[in-house]
């Protein structure tokens, strides 16, 4: 698909009918039926930056700041091989507590202890350090570049440097992380071109794994008050990713299940496979806080496991076997 094409995809006045039904066949063909379920322990809301939408950005006194210990971690990561989760994503805002070094430790020991695949969503670090906890046994890293829109970028992350983002996903893959990135969806100011612009660049950085999820406004943030995105773009973009990236891991983001009950359920039909079950201890979910409405806050690992399988089955569809790695040749 050209960028015309995709600017026609993104046109909320034409019907996305065929465009849902051509990702949900691609989707089918390149990975089948199965879903793969990522653990997601939220293991810090402590953050050095000031991203405008981002809820636990640093200065923002509204929140319960908190931060597991490493035996914390290592329950949640031993609660997700009991659910046969095959993979746990280690998320956090830039934590200088939970450095590179304490992290590579903490994966190390996770990764000895039970075994599963190990994703890292910690943010920018330097080269050195990603091959650390590359190095520690991690085996994948989430850093979504946001926006491919450069000025758009700048506003939304003023204590952040678009070249570096970029320059990060490049040492990550270098590193030898399976690496994803993506964006939100429905920013204020976005264009239908720069999100156009946004699957373009998923295929040209030969990315293993993409996540979208709609843009959705903190009270608690500069952007309280903007209009959010629709779950309706949102899909579009994962149904595009699809089309245009192939083979990549695409979730049912926890983004669109807070925006509509039946936001995951209808991108795991227009191109998405992965879903991120939150393994996060009870207490503190509701203190990850990047937006408002989060889903799943009260429940406990065990509920979302169950939630999560009674979804596949309602869908026709089934937990996937194995750790779920990038189906890309280079790894
Ligand atoms: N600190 C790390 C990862 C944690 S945030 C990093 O910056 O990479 C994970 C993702 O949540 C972000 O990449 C962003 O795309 C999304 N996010 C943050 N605030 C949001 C909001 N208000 N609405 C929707 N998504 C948001």
């Amino acid at each position: 698909m050209n960028k015309v094409d995709i600017i026609a995809a993104l046109d909320p006045d034409n019907d996305p009918a065929t465009l849902f039904a051509l990702a949900d066949n691609i989707r089918r063909e390149e990975l089948g039926d199965g879903v793969h379920l990522r653990g997601l322990i939220e293991f810090s809301n402590h953050c050095r930056r000031r991203c405008y939408y981002c809820g636990i950005r640093a200065g923002n006194a509204r929140v319960r700041r908190y931060r597991l210990t490493a035996d914390q971690i290592l329950g949640c990561a031993r609660t997700a091989a009991r659910l046969n989760y095959k993979t746990i994503v280690m998320q956090s805002g830039e934590d200088n507590h939970w450095g590179p070094r304490e992290l590579a430790d903490m994966v190390a020991k996770v990764k000895q202890e039970t075994g599963l695949a190990i994703t890292l969503s910690v943010g920018e670090h330097s080269k050195e350090d990603y091959k650390l906890l590359r190095a520690a046994g991690a085996d994948r890293f989430l850093l979504r570049f946001e926006t491919s829109d450069r000025r758009l970028f700048s506003m939304l992350k003023p204590d952040s440097d678009y070249d570096n983002r970029f320059r990060c996903l490049a040492w990550l893959k270098e590193a030898g992380f399976q690496v994803g990135s993506g964006v939100m969806a429905g920013l204020p100011g976005q264009t239908l071109e720069s999100m156009a612009d946004d699957i373009l660049m998923f295929k040209q950085l030969e990315l293993d794994m993409v996540g979208i999820g709609p843009f959705i406004a903190n009270p608690d943030t500069p952007m309280a008050g903007a209009v959010g995105g629709s779950l309706d773009l949102s899909l579009r973009m994962v149904a595009l990713a699809r089309i245009v990236t192939r083979n990549t891991h695409i979730p049912a983001t926890t983004a669109m299940g807070s925006i509509d009950p039946q936001g995951r359920q209808k991108a795991l039909r227009c191109g998405a496979n992965v879903l991120m079950p939150n393994i996060s201890p009870t207490e503190h979910r509701v203190d990850y806080s990047l937006y408002p409405g989060k889903i799943c806050t009260n429940e406990a690992p065990e509920q979302c496991a169950g939630c999560v399988d009674a979804m596949l089955g309602a869908l026709g569809r089934h937990r996937a076997q194995g750790y779920g790695h990038t189906l890309k040749a280079n790894v």
